[in-house]
């Protein structure tokens, strides 16, 4: 039996991608093995290496100019690896923090290179994004990073911010191929596959070409220019979450690309804040114009209700629902792969859980 999963990451996937996953598992295109045990050195790899790399150029109708590649580390070794390939010859970057993990990627851009925030929501208590008349922007900034969702409080941004020009990096690990994304205004976008698009261990980085330099005194394996150059092959790859990721990209395809996927996750996010809306009893934890669509972060009239809550729930199927250790509360995380019907279900038992408790 499958439960309706609600996890942070790793999170639920596809089931037809699994069921395909499971068809092929023993031996994929009669090599008379998995796709694990394939060499990654094989044609048979680097063609499936090729066509998730033709997947996610579709979806985010990317470019010559953009370079895609599979590293591994997850987005915690890009909030290094980033400053690391662009703030040399005394570059500077702008920081817009709103949460945990965006505070964590300036902590680390701060040990390679001139990293300021140019906005933060702290006041807030982390519950908005900067509001653009919070913005001081350093107009020769290399780059401005935002996190454009943050997982742990659920907070996301509407649309990008406004940065005159100055090209973003993002950590998308939390909302990477959920909705349509304004690609002119970006120079590098990257995350972890494993809450919208695959299993983790495989972490997608998306690079402006332009911005790809050898740089000699970086170690090899930290240079982007290293796995542009080897298409993500200089050293052995995650090659089952390659070949996973192709899958979902297929998968986000069939359902209506990234305009589908946004129309499913908006409408999803919907219906469950109208149910924390309906009453006092549910609080929601983000203001309303920064809501998640992807984390819906709430909190209950007390801790005990809350560990109740998670517990009841667990008992008909519904799985994942305790909110980050660090921040408490309940946390419904409802990436692309969680079906609208898991989002009923828990809607359904939030009303008998209210009539019950409230
Ligand atoms: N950024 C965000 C927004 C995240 O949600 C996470 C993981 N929860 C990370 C970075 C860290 O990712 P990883 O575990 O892949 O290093």
């Amino acid at each position: 039996m499958r439960v309706h999963n609600f996890n942070a990451g790793p999170a639920a996937l596809p089931l037809p991608v699994l069921e395909q996953v499971q068809t092929e598992l023993l031996d994929l295109q009669n090599m008379g093995m998995s796709v694990m045990e394939w060499s990654h050195r094989s044609n048979e790899f680097e063609a499936i290496n090729a066509e998730t790399e033709a997947g996610l150029r579709r979806l985010l109708e990317l470019g010559d100019e953009w370079v895609v590649l599979f590293l591994q580390g997850g987005a915690s070794l890009q909030f290094s690896m980033a400053p690391m390939n662009l703030l040399h010859h005394e570059a500077r970057a702008d920081y817009l923090v709103h949460g945990t993990w965006g505070r964590k990627a300036l902590v680390e851009a701060r040990k390679e290179g001139s990293a300021r925030v140019a906005a933060s929501s702290e006041e807030s208590g982390w519950r908005r994004v900067p509001r653009a008349d919070e913005f001081d922007l350093d107009a020769g900034a290399k780059y401005v990073h935002f996190t454009s969702n943050e997982t742990i409080e659920g907070v996301q941004w509407p649309v990008e911010p406004e940065t005159n020009g100055v090209r973003l990096v993002c950590d998308a690990s939390s909302d990477i191929l959920s909705r349509p994304v304004r690609i002119e205004k970006y120079g590098l976008i990257y995350g972890g596959a494993q809450k919208n698009i695959g299993p983790s261990g495989v972490t997608v980085v998306l690079v402006r070409r332009d911005w790809i330099e050898p740089l000699p005194k970086l170690a090899t394996m930290l240079s982007y220019a290293t796995h542009a150059k080897e298409h993500s092959l200089y050293n052995t790859p995650a090659t089952f979450g390659i070949y996973m990721i192709g899958l979902v990209c297929e998968w986000i395809e069939s359902h209506g690309g990234l305009k589908g996927m946004g129309e499913r996750n908006a409408a999803k996010a919907k219906t469950l804040y109208d149910q924390i809306d309906s009453s006092d009893f549910y609080r929601g934890f983000a203001e309303r114009d920064s809501r998640s669509q992807m984390n819906v972060t709430f909190r209950l009239p007390s801790e005990e209700l809350e560990k109740l809550f998670a517990d009841e729930a667990a008992k008909q199927h519904m799985v994942g629902l305790k909110g980050h250790r660090s921040v408490g509360g309940l946390r419904a995380s409802i990436y692309n792969a969680v079906e609208p019907g898991s989002v009923e279900a828990l809607t359904a038992f939030m009303r008998e859980f209210e009539a019950k408790n409230g």
